[in-house]
Formats: C-alpha cells, structure tokens, sequence
C-alpha cells in the first residue's frame, strides 16, 4: 500500500460476506482506497473491519443502499438468492458484483433474475486464494453485462487480473469449473502415484518430487492434444492410439491392485478405451474418448 493509495477514496464498495474470501477482498479494497461497506451473517467477523476503517451495515439492504458498487461473496447459489432477491429495490443503479462460486447455470439463473429487475450484474469467479488476492498471480474471471465490467473494471482489478469472458453470464463460472475439473484430476494422478509408493515405504514428498518433474516436462503435451480437437494437427510422433493405450490403463490397474491400492479412478479412462476398442476405433487417437463425454447426443 502506498500513501497515494490510501490519500483518497475511489468510491463506496459493499461487501456482503466476511469469510476467508470476503475478508481478503475487502482488506484488499480498503488498502487501494475504497471506502468499504461490510455485512455479514455473523455480525461478529465485522469488527477487524470495522477496526481496520470499513464500515459496518447491520442489513443486507442498509449494505446495498451504501455502495456503488455491491460485492456478494457469500456462500453458494442459495445463500446469494436468499440475500439479494429481498433488496432488489435498493440494488438499482448500484453494480452488483457475485463472487461467490456458482455453476454456470446459476449464474445465468442469477442474471436472469438481475435483468427482470433492471438491475446491472456482473459474475465473477475467483482463479485465487485469499492470500492471493491482490498479489501477482491472481485471476478472475468476469461475465455478463460488460457496461458493468468497465464501470467496476479499475476496483475489481485491485484484487487480481480482470478478465471479461462475455455477455453469457455462464461464462466465468464454466471456465472455473474447466480450469478446477483439469486440476482436481491432476492432482488425484498425484494421490494415485503417492498411494502406490507408499507401498514400498517412499514417503509422498519424495513422489511429490518426482511426480512435478514428470507431468512438468509432460504439461505442454496438451498443446498437441488441443491441436488434435481442433482438427489442426495430428504430430505422429506424439500419437498413442486406442489399441496402445488401452493395455497401458490396464497395466496400471493391475499394477496399483498388486500393491493393494484402488484403481478406481484410473477405471473410467480404461471404460472408454474399451468402448472405442469395441466399436472399431482401435487404431484412433487415444484423445478421441473427448467424444464420448457429451452426454445429450
Ligand atoms: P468461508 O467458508 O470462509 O465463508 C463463507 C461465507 O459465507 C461467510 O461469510 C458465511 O457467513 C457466509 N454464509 C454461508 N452461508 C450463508 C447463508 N446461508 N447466508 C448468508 N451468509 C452465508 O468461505 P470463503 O470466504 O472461502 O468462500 C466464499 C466464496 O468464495 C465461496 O463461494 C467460495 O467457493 C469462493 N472461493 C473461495 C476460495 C478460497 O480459496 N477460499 C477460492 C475461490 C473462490 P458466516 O460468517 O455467518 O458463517
């Protein structure tokens, strides 16, 4: 924080939510000069705030009048419903702000909602943890009316990267979700690889170790799977079809059984090979169970 920084106020932020979350965003905010307007369900987890130079509303409508701009970083879809839809009337004007993760429907439900009451609303989602917020490395992602992205654009980069991802409200929250799909998997290859050698006494630092240096030098591989997707580029040097992959699944199933470990989250991968080896697509790209994830055709 600098002396420019805090020397003026920027405008009226509101911050409905004092969790980990909240608590950063809002810290965050007053230190880059906005005066900030705090709720929370617990009254309690104001007073730092309050302390530290926020001001403290006892409703969610006294908080929706106060601000500018309003900041929901709440709990779950439910609990952002169950506080906005009563203050629709004191939201007009104001630029609402959800943070709170959601699903991608959620958020066009949210909208959709915001949009019969005239209200301007922005969803956001959080590529950061709270000690993040502000610092380098931080990102977030915004979607829905982009009039209210550029009005809010210089608070809410602040607190990260801004991105806007576009006028379906969805958007952010879907990328959230891809982004956190592709690392909930990755980081379950590494419970796999540490559940295995701990049957042999390595310790799960020392696989931590050699699991980063594999998928480090493995990572850019993804780049030739997109380009495979995208119908662009097919490098046979990197190519593993169906009928080489499938008894490699297999070998590690039966390997992690041997040493008594579950191999449950290696079987679907093997379930959708079997299904392209039995349907002909033996000598396809192994990549190609991406077809068999839609599940509306
Ligand atoms: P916390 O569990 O620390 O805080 C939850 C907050 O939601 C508290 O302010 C809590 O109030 C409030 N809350 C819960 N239920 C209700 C309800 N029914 N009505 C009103 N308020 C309610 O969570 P975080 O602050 O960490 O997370 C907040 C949001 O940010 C979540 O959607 C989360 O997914 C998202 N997020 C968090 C990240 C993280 O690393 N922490 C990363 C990215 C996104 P009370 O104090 O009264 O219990």
């Amino acid at each position: 924080m600098t002396a420019k920084e805090t020397a003026m106020s920027k405008g009226t932020i509101s911050i409905l939510g004092l969790g980990a979350m909240g608590s950063a965003i809002v810290d965050r905010l007053r230190e880059s000069g906005y005066d900030t307007v705090v709720w929370n369900r617990t009254a309690a987890k104001a007073e730092p705030h309050v302390k530290a130079g926020s001001e403290h509303a006892a409703t969610v409508a006294e908080a929706a009048r106060a601000g500018d701009i309003v900041i929901a970083v709440l709990l779950d879809h439910a609990s952002v419903r169950e506080h906005l839809e009563p203050v629709a009337t004191e939201l007009k004007g104001k630029v609402v702000v959800n943070l709170t993760t959601t699903t991608p429907n959620e958020s066009r439900a949210t909208a959709a909602w915001a949009a019969e009451h005239g209200l301007s609303y922005l969803d956001g989602a959080i590529m950061a943890t709270p000690p993040m917020i502000g610092r380098p490395g931080s990102s977030l992602l915004y979607s829905g009316d982009e009039n209210a992205f550029a009005i809010a654009k210089l608070a809410l980069e602040t607190l990260g990267t801004a991105d806007f991802e576009g006028a379906d409200a969805g958007l952010a929250s879907l990328k959230d979700m891809a982004l956190l799909s592709a690392m909930y998997q990755m980081f379950t290859g590494f419970l796999q690889a540490a559940a295995m050698m701990r049957t042999v006494g390595v310790a799960a630092g020392r696989t931590a170790e050699d699991v980063i240096a594999w998928l480090s030098e493995l990572i850019p591989h993804v780049g030739h799977f997109a380009a495979v997707i995208d119908g662009e580029d097919d490098d046979p040097a990197l190519r593993q079809d169906v009928a080489f992959t499938r008894p490699a699944i297999a070998s590690l199933i039966t390997a992690a059984r041997e040493q008594g470990v579950s191999s449950d989250f290696l079987e679907p991968l093997k379930k959708h090979l079997d299904e392209l080896a039995a349907t002909g697509r033996g000598d396809a790209n192994w990549i190609s169970v991406i077809d068999q994830f839609p599940i509306n055709e």
